[in-house]
């Protein structure tokens, strides 16, 4: 069943009130979650809800929490969401550090213990449209090491997501957001709610051996995503442990604390302005140049077209804002019985859907 975009905004902030978010934070966080459904990440949409009523409930996320705002070294700037909301938290933070541009041209923000900061991209997106560059590298932590890295039968680090983006003369640009892992764990949550299985290559079993059943991982625990790419995506992943956990936050997986439902972030953010390289004008062109060379590529034999890295979720957001969001009934289903135990019934949750033709 496909929803509009309004109403699934509706339906979250009603959970996320339930869950003790003020109305300014429900309404970024529900926004955070819509716009990822929009662009395609279902994995990053709405059915998050369920575990963030889980870890507020378990005390590891704080509705409405004051991020520290740590003393600025130079371009460096710290600041520690101590458990909040990263939705609301992190584009607090990169203002926070875009003040710093100025004369050196530079911004780097080091921001720890955040909540669940959800789609990078998002970020990456915020910085292009103040006609930055960025580039984000992030660790997940809070729980054990979900990645089996290159040769390892057993998790090294979690989908440690990297994203990065360019801004064109008049739009975001070209925006890369990916998590290391060959599919970020949230996918294999979807596809077992969907009853569905997970493309082969993307998870093993607890004996390291390939499956495409997502049922004992989302289940049981067992088994780990796989990094992508063999030994570079794995070097990519745990280099953004470093970047983010050891150098940004202050601890990498294999010593941060694990909590109940535990999804904690950090991440290391590099902002450049363009004006420190050249004409700013003058790069957006040659970028937009080289974009265009790209998607005028010749396809590959049965590939309808060669893609920029935010092309897909551009063509979702453009689909998606006509018909709707395709939302299963489990992903439903696992909201209500969340808010429930937060004393709102079903219907008043389920009240502020609106079904859309698909
Ligand atoms: P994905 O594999 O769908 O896309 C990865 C990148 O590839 C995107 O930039 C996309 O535009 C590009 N792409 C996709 N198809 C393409 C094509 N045909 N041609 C050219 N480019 C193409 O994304 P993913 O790795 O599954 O990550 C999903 C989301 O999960 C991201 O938004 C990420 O930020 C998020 N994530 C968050 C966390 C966290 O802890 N907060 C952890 C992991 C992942």
């Amino acid at each position: 069943m496909n929803y509009s975009a309004p109403s699934l905004e509706r339906f979250a902030h009603c959970a996320l009130s339930a869950y003790g978010c003020d109305a300014g934070e429900a309404k970024i966080v529900s926004e955070h979650l819509v716009a990822a459904n929009l662009a395609g990440h279902d994995s990053h949409g709405i059915g998050m809800l369920p575990m963030y009523g889980a870890q507020i409930r378990d005390g590891n996320l704080i509705p409405n929490q004051k991020p520290e705002f740590l003393p600025r070294n130079g371009a460096i700037t710290v600041v520690d969401a101590k458990m909040g909301f990263g939705h609301r938290i992190t584009p607090l933070a990169l203002d926070h550090a875009m003040e710093t541009i100025g004369e050196q041209k530079v911004a780097i923000l080091a921001l720890r213990n955040a909540g669940h900061i959800c789609r990078i991209g998002t970020y990456s997106e915020y910085c292009s449209r103040r006609g930055y560059v960025s580039i984000h590298m992030v660790n997940v932590v809070g729980h054990d090491p979900i990645v089996a890295p290159f040769g390892a039968r057993e998790g090294g680090y979690s989908t440690n997501p990297v994203s990065m983006a360019m801004p064109l003369k008049d739009s975001p640009g070209p925006v890369l957001d990916m998590a290391t892992s060959t599919v970020a764990f949230g996918k294999v949550r979807v596809a077992h709610n969907k009853g569905q299985t997970v493309p082969p290559g993307c998870i093993v079993d607890k004996e390291g051996v390939g499956t495409t059943d997502p049922g004992p991982m989302v289940r049981a625990k067992e088994g780990a995503l796989t990094a992508f790419g063999e030994h570079k995506g794995s070097g990519l992943g745990v280099m953004a442990e470093l970047m983010a956990g050891a150098l940004a936050g202050t601890n990498t997986i294999d010593k941060a604390r694990t909590f109940p439902n535990g999804v904690h972030n950090n991440m290391l953010s590099i902002i450049l302005d363009p004006s420190g390289f050249d004409d700013a004008d003058a790069i957006a062109e040659r970028a937009q140049r080289y974009c265009n060379f790209i998607n005028g590529l010749q396809p590959a034999k049965g590939i309808d077209s060669v893609l920029m890295p935010g092309d897909p979720e551009n063509e979702s957001r453009r689909r998606r804002g006509e018909h709707g969001v395709p939302i299963d009934a489990e992903t439903l289903r696992q909201t209500a019985d969340s808010v429930a135990k937060y004393g709102i019934a079903p219907d008043q949750l389920m009240n502020h859907l609106e079904k859309l033709p698909v």
